[in-house]
């Protein structure tokens, strides 16, 4: 026997005005993405203090809206109805946990964060310019400071990393990350010092001298289209550092940067983030502005970016389809080059500074170092004054390299000045999950490699929609890796795929 007629109506009732409780919250955090990627796109310098002011404003007001005593109440009277199924269900699960996490953080702390990481964004951008750590160190500390107050707001068990990871890898712990980063950074150690000893006689020379940004934009162009990036759905514009942004379904944007002396460094930021926005622009059209159309954490979205951005763009294949491109772009200079020569210099090891342009295998240990001094500011143990001592010790033991400037050292990432705790070993995650999904896909789409040479693309995208991209938080990573790969989530996927790509044993 179903609910009576008047519970039923009361449920739909119900369930209909949190619908729209939910676009409201939803359209407010879209708004505040336009503010934000304005911020780094278009806006003048002197913009920075008013458009702090407008971020926080609106931020309070999401907050506001989010923790409303009525909309507790809905949610509250929702997540306790059994007669709830399906997405409905679904949708009052994700508020009811996205609620109990916005409840933990006063309003007042909302605004004072908000302030506080538009205002270190912006330090941070001249700060890095100049070289200049002492001008970005009161606005780091600012936000380490409120960082380890929004842990105890939140509250944890073990550390206070842990509450700041749970906004960005729902569910895993510095306990659980440490087991994870420790072996597999014992793991990379032989696949660096292998890749680097057999790559000493690789000749690049031919990467060397200027490469036009008008030819790269060509390029990049034809590379997001065989990905199925749609420009009437979005757009590529240039900003300090490479993102993506979705402010509807068929608005979803990205940023690169360009380098006139490395052919590779935006190309492959821009299948990176262009890897992201093809899976926000797949969430499921039917549950969008509710929580179900979104990731379930980070690490899942860099499991795409991933995909796109390594496993396909920097496998053997794909060179053979890019060389062409290349030499239509950039001309002549690329005549003596080989489909070899593409893939070696795409996939180059060695130790180097700057985390966005390291290779696969050295990229897990910029995150690695990252992730412990993290752990040690949040948890107390380092003081943002001792930080760039820290981190070009950090260098020297996980990459042998000695940091020249803390332009390129600590000030490097931007996700410290944004207040961004707790999301660098997503990107390690991410890795792991991508090289895990890829294996399962080469399982239905054996024939992946031929379709790549040919610059026929789509088959991964059409895999990847109603498998990872139209599922949006109704499963955790966790169980999406386990219903897409049909076995837990493993580091040795990832190992392994090195291993064979790099030829060591
Ligand atoms: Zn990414």
């Amino acid at each position: 026997m179903p609910a009576s007629t008047c519970d039923l109506a009361t449920t739909n009732n119900s369930l209909a005005s949190l619908r729209s409780r939910l676009a409201e919250i939803h359209d407010l955090r879209r708004a505040l993405a336009v503010l934000e990627w304005d911020m780094e796109v278009h806006m003048p310098p002197k913009g920075a203090e008013g458009r702090g002011r407008l971020i926080a404003t609106l931020s309070t007001l999401r907050h506001r809206l989010a923790t409303d005593p009525e909309y507790v109440r809905l949610v509250e009277a929702l997540a306790d109805d059994d007669s709830l199924a399906g997405d409905d269900a679904l949708i009052v699960r994700e508020a009811a946990y996205d609620l109990r996490r916005e409840r933990k953080l006063p309003e007042s702390f909302v605004r004072e964060w908000s302030e506080a990481t538009t205002a270190g964004f912006n330090v941070w951008r001249e700060a890095r310019a100049r070289n200049d750590f002492a001008a970005f160190r009161p606005a780091l500390e600012r936000i380490v400071d409120l960082s380890r107050r929004a842990a105890d707001h939140y509250g944890y068990d073990e550390s206070p990393y842990d509450a700041l990871l749970e906004g960005y890898e729902r569910g895993t712990t510095v306990r659980a990350l440490r087991a994870m980063f420790g072996p597999l950074a014992r793991e990379l150690r032989p696949i660096l010092d292998g890749a680097v000893a057999a790559q000493a006689s690789w000749d690049a020379a031919w990467t060397e001298g200027t490469w036009s940004v008008d030819a790269q934009r060509a390029v990049e162009r034809r590379v997001l289209e065989a990905m199925g990036y749609e420009f009437e759905a979005g757009r590529v514009d240039v900003a300090p550092h490479p993102f993506c942004t979705m402010f509807a379904l068929h608005d979803v944007r990205i940023t690169t940067r360009y380098d006139e002396s490395d052919v590779f460094s935006s190309l492959f930021s821009v299948m990176h983030e262009a890897g992201h926005a093809l899976y926000d622009a797949g969430f499921d059209p039917a549950v969008d502005g509710t929580p179900l159309a979104d990731a379930p954490s980070l690490g899942i979205h860099e499991c795409n970016s991933r995909l796109w951005e390594n496993v396909v763009g920097r496998s053997r294949a794909f060179a053979e389809w890019l060389l062409p491109a290349l030499r239509e772009a950039h001309g002549p200079r690329l005549a003596r080059v080989s489909p070899d020569d593409l893939w070696r210099a795409a996939n180059r090891v060695r130790p180097s500074l700057i985390r966005v342009e390291a290779d696969e295998v050295t990229y897990n240990l910029h995150v690695a170092a990252r992730f412990e001094l993290e752990c040690d500011l949040i948890e107390g143990r380092l003081a943002v004054r001792d930080l760039p001592e820290a981190w070009n010790a950090k260098y020297k033991s996980y990459l042998g390299i000695d940091v020249p400037s803390d332009a390129d050292g600590v000030m490097q990432d931007v996700h410290w000045s944004s207040g961004l705790f707790g999301y660098f070993p997503t990107y390690t995650l991410g890795n792991i999950y991508a090289a895990q999904v890829y294996a399962a896909f080469l399982r239905d789409v054996p024939d992946w490699d031929d379709r790549v040479r040919r610059g026929d693309l789509r088959a991964l995208l059409d895999w990847l929609r109603p498998r990872i991209h139209r599922v949006g938080r109704r499963m955790t990573s966790p169980e999406i890796v386990r219903a897409v790969t049909g076995s837990e989530p493993d580091r040795a996927h990832f190992v392994g795929y090195l291993r064979a790509k790099h030829g060591v044993a």
